[in-house]
């Protein structure tokens, strides 16, 4: 199985600004032809090709273009983090570069709607604190090094490299998906008189090159990621998104092949990696509610006490990377006829076993949205939410495979990032959720977003 995860860094101005140094009307416009060009063709081309793609915008970008780039998320694109004013981390302290984050997050946010959860270094490097710095902030993938060329791997914090040797640091939760200059539009087309890179590669030269690595990746690496990186000021060009066009066709009709955004990609891996880790711990399939219980402190308000249950957590005993398994549920004719009859809902395939039997399903099974009401009910029984929670805001929801009764589930919830509230007595939960069956296949997960109580300042603790 192969994974393609289509990428396009929408510098626009900024990286002639910023990183190239010219800031006269010329270049400056080389850079506005990727927004008022080049992303309405690769937009076009995507959607005519069904795929999701990841963009990389640095916040310039957003402030510059906010509707392009609002067309972008809405067309079911990802927005990732890809600096300020494309600046390298390399030379900033560690509080300038999480200054510079934190507010490159703001701005994306505010702009689509979303919040990122990946980055890429725009200059492609880091700094020593870069990895650290991301996992604070929650996110979830960096997309930057070139350790690797189809597998993704952690990244590090605390390698020591000397003219003795080198010396590994620890992994990190930060899953990198590796980069290369090969599978970059830039070196092949971009031209630059200063200093002299000749660039205007012909694309059918360029195809060969990429296919030829796709291919090898596809034939020779198990769950390869096959990453490309393009720009819209470069890619853009008429007879260049035609061929990368071509590349997307050549790629959907070699089977075992799969589309994905990095951030899905990221969330798969951490979920796939989190299920392993636990089969290795043989704690599948225990409940793992947190060892040594929360502390539980006083009420929020002295005439509002909430319940709260002893597994409960509030905001701030929450942390990015927190996992649970919930105990596990097999699903009944029962549960499916319930669910018909609560919601009216009685289509063939839920309860017509004869009719059933002729789909691809080859029986009944549960209905979708049944499975992740059962969810919902799976996890509670985990306690987190019990009188701290205050609300579930939304959720994002993917369905992957189908329940069929006799299937035993449990929910796989990990913390994939949290933000404080302007109300400081309020914070916000992402958790990646996933119902995950007896073969340990993922049916169905997604994002729920859920409003908890912070502990109240100077409380017992
Ligand atoms: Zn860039």
């Amino acid at each position: 199985m192969t994974t393609v995860c289509l990428t396009f860094d929408f510098d626009a101005l900024s990286i002639w600004l910023s990183t190239f140094r010219q800031a006269t009307p010329t270049p400056l416009s080389r850079g506005e032809y990727g927004a008022r060009v080049g992303v309405e063709r690769i937009l076009a081309m995507l959607d005519a090709q069904g795929v999701a793609a990841t963009f990389f915008v640095p916040a310039h970008t957003a402030l510059s273009f906010p509707g392009i780039v609002r067309a972008v998320s809405a067309a079911g694109h990802e927005v990732a983090a890809h600096g300020l004013v494309h600046e390298s981390p390399v030379g900033l302290d560690a509080a300038q570069e999480r200054e510079h984050l934190r507010r490159s997050l703001e701005i994306l946010e505010d702009v689509t709607g979303g919040r990122p959860s990946g980055y890429r270094s725009p200059a492609w490097d880091l700094s020593p604190d870069t990895i650290a710095i991301l996992e604070e902030a929650g996110l979830l993938y960096d997309s930057s090094m070139m350790a690797d060329d189809f597998r993704p791997f952690r990244a590090r914090k605390g390698d020591v490299v000397t003219e003795e040797g080198f010396r590994p640091g620890s992994e990190s939760g930060i899953i990198e998906f590796p980069v290369a200059w090969e599978l970059d539009d830039y070196p092949y087309f971009h031209f630059a008189a200063r200093p002299i890179n000749q660039g205007l590669r012909s694309p059918g030269e360029v195809e060969t090159l990429w296919r030829a690595e796709f291919d090898y990746c596809h034939a020779h690496v198990a769950d390869g990621v096959f990453t490309l990186t393009t720009h819209p000021e470069i890619i853009g060009r008429g007879p260049r998104v035609e061929m990368l066009g071509r590349l997307i066709r050549h790629m959907k009709a070699t089977a075992g092949t799969a589309f994905s955004t990095l951030s899905d990609k990221a969330a798969a891996i951490a979920v796939a990696q989190s299920i392993r880790q636990k089969q290795q711990e043989h704690m599948m399939p225990s409940p793992a509610i947190a060892p040594a219980g929360p502390q539980i402190d006083g009420p929020q308000t002295e005439s509002s006490q909430p319940a709260v249950g002893p597994n409960a957590r509030f905001y701030d005993q929450f942390a990015v990377g927190d996992t649970w398994i919930t105990p596990r549920r097999t699903i009944t004719e029962a549960d499916v006829v319930a669910f018909a009859a609560l919601t009216g809902d009685h289509n063939p395939i839920h309860t017509d076993e004869e009719f059933a039997r002729t789909t691809p399903f080859g029986g009944r099974i549960l209905h979708g949205p049944a499975g992740f009401a059962i969810a919902t009910g799976l996890e509670f029984r985990l306690g987190l939410k019990e009188g701290t929670a205050i609300a579930f805001l939304g959720m994002t929801w993917d369905l992957r495979a189908p329940i069929k009764i006799g299937d035993t589930i449990c929910v796989h919830q990990r913390v994939a990032s949290m933000r404080e509230t302007r109300n400081p007595t309020r914070g916000i939960v992402d958790f990646h959720v996933a119902i995950v069956n007896q073969r340990g296949e993922i049916c169905q997960d997604g994002e729920w977003k859920v409003m908890f109580f912070r502990r109240r300042e100077g409380g017992a603790s």
